[in-house]
Order: C-alpha cells, then structure tokens, then sequence
C-alpha cells in the first residue's frame, strides 16, 4: 500500500517532467501574448463554492467531489476545476473595479472521483483562462483563436472544434419548456439520471451519453432554433469572428457542455486519439456565475484544457517534445587533489550557466568516463597532477571524437565557442 500512490493518480517522472515543463512554458508564453495573467487560488475550497460555482446538478457536485470535514468541522474540497476558485477570487478582491476586461490564466492539478480509463484520472491537470467583465462575441474569438493558437504552435493536426449556443435563461427557459414537452411522452425510454433531469435541468439531457437517451433526443427540437434575438446575434457574431480568422469549426447542437452555469457560447475541441472521452478542451461564456456566487452581475467567459490529454495527443501524433538542456561538460579527476579542483571548476562553469557535472561516488576514471557517456555530455576532460600544475587540459568532443589541448582557465571561452 505505502509503496503505491493512490488509485487515479501518477508520479511525473523526470522521463516526462521536461515535457510538462516545456509545456508549462508555451503556456506562459501563449498567455503573454494574448494578455492574460496568472493567478493561483488554494487546491482547497469550502464545499458551498463548488455546489454554487459548478452547480448541483452536475456530476461533478453529485458524484466526483473530494470532500471532507476539517478538524474545525467545515465542510471542505478539493477542486474539481478551476472556474469556481477564480471566480471567488475575483469577487473576494475587488476585481470588479480593475479596468475591465479581467484576462486570468491558471495551469492547475484538480481532483474528480472517477473511473479511471485513458486520458481520465482522479488527479489531473488544466490550463484554462477566465475574462471577466466582456460581453463578447469578440472575446469569444479571442480565446477560442488562443487554443486554436496553442495547437498550432505544439505542432498538432486535426483538432476539429465545435460550437454551440445554449442560450441565455430567457430563451433557455422557453426552449427548457419546449424540450419537456417533446421528452414527456418518452420519459419512459430515458434513464434514471435523466429522469432526474428532466425536471431540474433538461438541456442536459442532449448531452446524455446514454444509448437509449440518445434516440430519444435524436429528433429533440434544437436549441439553436430557439434562441432569442441578443443571443442569435451573439453566435452569428462568434461564427463571423472565426470566420475571419479562418478557423474552421463545426455547429454542434448537441453540445451543452456538463456545467450549469454557461450561457451563450459553449465549444469543445475534440480528437478521435484521446480514449473513451475524446475532449481535450471545453469551455464557454458563463454570464450569471458571478452574480450566483454572490458578485454583481458581469459576463465572463473561459475554457479548461486538459494536460493529460494535451499530452496522450501529441504522442499520438508522434511530436517531439525537446528534452531538458543536456550536459555540456564532465570533468573527470584522478585523486584527491585533482577532485577539489574538479568541484571549484565545475562551480564556475554551472555559475556561469554551463551544464556541468563531476564524480560524486569516487569512481574509476574509467568509470567516470563511462558514467559521462551515459550522461550524453558533450564534452570532456580529465584532470589528474600534470593538467593542474600545468594548467592545460584535453578537451574532448564524446561525440565526434575530435579533441584540443585548452588552457583551463579559457575553459568556458573554449565551450562557448564551439556551441
Ligand atoms: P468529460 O466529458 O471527458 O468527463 P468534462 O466535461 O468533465 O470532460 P471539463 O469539466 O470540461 O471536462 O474539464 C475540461 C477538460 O479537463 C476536459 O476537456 C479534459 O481534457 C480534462 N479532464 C476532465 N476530467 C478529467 C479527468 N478525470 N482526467 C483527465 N482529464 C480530465
Ligand atoms: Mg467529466
């Protein structure tokens, strides 16, 4: 038990952590050049703000929360995603009255109780963002070209994106009746959760991945045909955007997204190589989540992109992730004197940003030699009493096998200018 992490959860090696790093890095960059800033909230929150932020109905809040008492008896979670805590904290510190729009970005763990399959985990990892304070349509293209953006860059093909609208409460209250009415008579051929649907969120129920829920919606009325005039405008002003930026997407009616809170656009990216659920990113305009969870009303939009996931596609597709900066030089000493030098000169060449590396278990030269070739460093010298007093030593390249006679003391001129 002691020697295993827990079901759903997975150490990051450093056979992957450079991946993760270099990603890490993208991430900051595609964020800077879009504007957005990060912001990082407690893994932990009360319970309240996940019921309310996320929403009751959702699997999420019903089945997937890590939640427990604190020794203080507060109900607390661990975060399910990351929206919620953002937008707490845009409440909690006045965010409101920062020059508008607010464009925040997190790259996050968050915790779900689920069934562990590919690309599904009980602790996972998501990029988002969240603006706060536009009502968009233009925002909406802006953070929909921003993944489009993200996967250009990583060198992926053949994310399709779909979009939808799934209206504001007005029109999503008339079109809830309108689906109701049409599900009635078919409440029978519905499962459980759907039923329980049915009178507390019935949109959800498009979105059921259940068979025999799926032929029953299959001649649902549409809510793209139901939206009132703002909210049509609003997606005829999304699609037109993507159109000039020549982003190709797909008008998916089906799609309604798991959370409760969106309104108005919602939109997935989605691939055929991810496993069981094929959804890297999702994301959508959320305009009265604020308000419920207790700020003044203010539109916002934001996405969740899937580490996990990001990462099990770019294998898929065979892309390469450059490995951390290698070792540039291994300094191999014979005897004691030769070692202390060995530590000054490798201090210097690492003060001076150059990878270097020395023995630290008082192995043979030969071993050191072979040691330094399994550290793929680039280059080598030995130092044993003659190199010191004389100060000269053979540099040599482990992978042309090319070598020099250097002076020591220009040693990180002489590495410098063969790079
Ligand atoms: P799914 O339908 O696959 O369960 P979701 O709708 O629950 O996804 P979101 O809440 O929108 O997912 O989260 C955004 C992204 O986070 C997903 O598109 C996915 O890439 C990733 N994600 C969600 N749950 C998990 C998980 N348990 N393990 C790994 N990644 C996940
Ligand atoms: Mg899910």
């Amino acid at each position: 038990m002691i020697t295993q992490t827990p079901k759903g959860t997975r150490d990051i090696l450093p056979s992957e952590s450079y991946k993760w790093q270099f990603l890490e890095r993208q991430i900051a960059d595609l964020c800077a050049d879009f504007g957005y800033k990060e912001i990082r909230t407690p893994v932990f929150e009360h319970t309240e703000l996940f019921q309310r932020g996320v929403g009751d109905t959702t699997d999420i809040v019903q089945k997937e929360m890590y939640t427990f008492l604190d020794k203080g008896n507060r109900s607390i979670s661990l975060r399910p995603e990351g929206t919620a805590g953002v937008v707490r904290s845009y409440i909690e510190n006045g965010m409101a009255s920062l020059p508008q729009p607010v464009k925040l970005y997190y790259n996050i763990s968050a915790y779900r109780y689920e069934k562990m399959q590919k690309g599904r985990y009980r602790e996972f990892h998501q990029f988002g963002v969240e603006a706060f304070g536009s009502k968009g349509p233009s925002i909406d293209v802006e953070i929909i070209s921003m993944i489009k953006l993200f996967f250009d860059r990583l060198g992926l093909k053949n994310i399709g994106l779909n979009i939808n609208s799934i209206g504001c409460p007005v029109c999503r209250k008339q079109y809830n009746d309108k689906l109701k009415e049409y599900l009635r008579p078919s409440l029978g051929d519905l499962c459980g959760v759907c039923n329980d649907r049915f009178n507390k969120n019935p949109l959800r129920i498009i979105d059921c991945k259940e068979e025999k829920c799926r032929k029953v919606t299959v001649g649902a009325p549409s809510i793209l045909e139901n939206l009132c005039e703002e909210c049509k405008n609003h997606f005829e002003g999304l699609k037109s955007g993507l159109d000039n930026l020549g982003i190709k997407y797909n008008v998916d009616k089906n799609i309604v997204r798991g959370l409760d809170y969106y309104t108005k656009s919602v939109f997935e990216f989605i691939s055929d190589n991810v496993g069981a659920q094929g959804t890297i990113c999702g994301g959508g305009r959320y305009d009265g989540l604020v308000e419920s969870c207790g700020g003044n009303p203010t539109p916002g939009i934001g996405f969740g992109l899937g580490i996990e996931r990001l990462l099990l596609e770019m294998e898929s597709q065979g892309i390469v992730i450059p490995e951390q900066k290698e070792i540039e030089i291994y300094i191999a000493a014979i005897g004691e004197e030769a070692d202390i030098y060995a530590q000054k000169l490798v201090f210097d060449l690492r003060s001076k940003g150059i990878a270097a590396e020395k023995d630290l278990m008082n192995k043979s030269l030969k071993a050191q030699m072979k040691y330094a070739d399994k550290l793929g460093a680039k280059y080598s010298i030995v130092l044993g009493e003659d190199e010191i007093k004389n100060s000269k030593a053979t540099l040599k390249n482990m992978k042309k096998s090319e070598q020099a006679e250097i002076a020591l003391d220009s040693l990180y001129e002489e590495i410098i200018n063969r790079r």
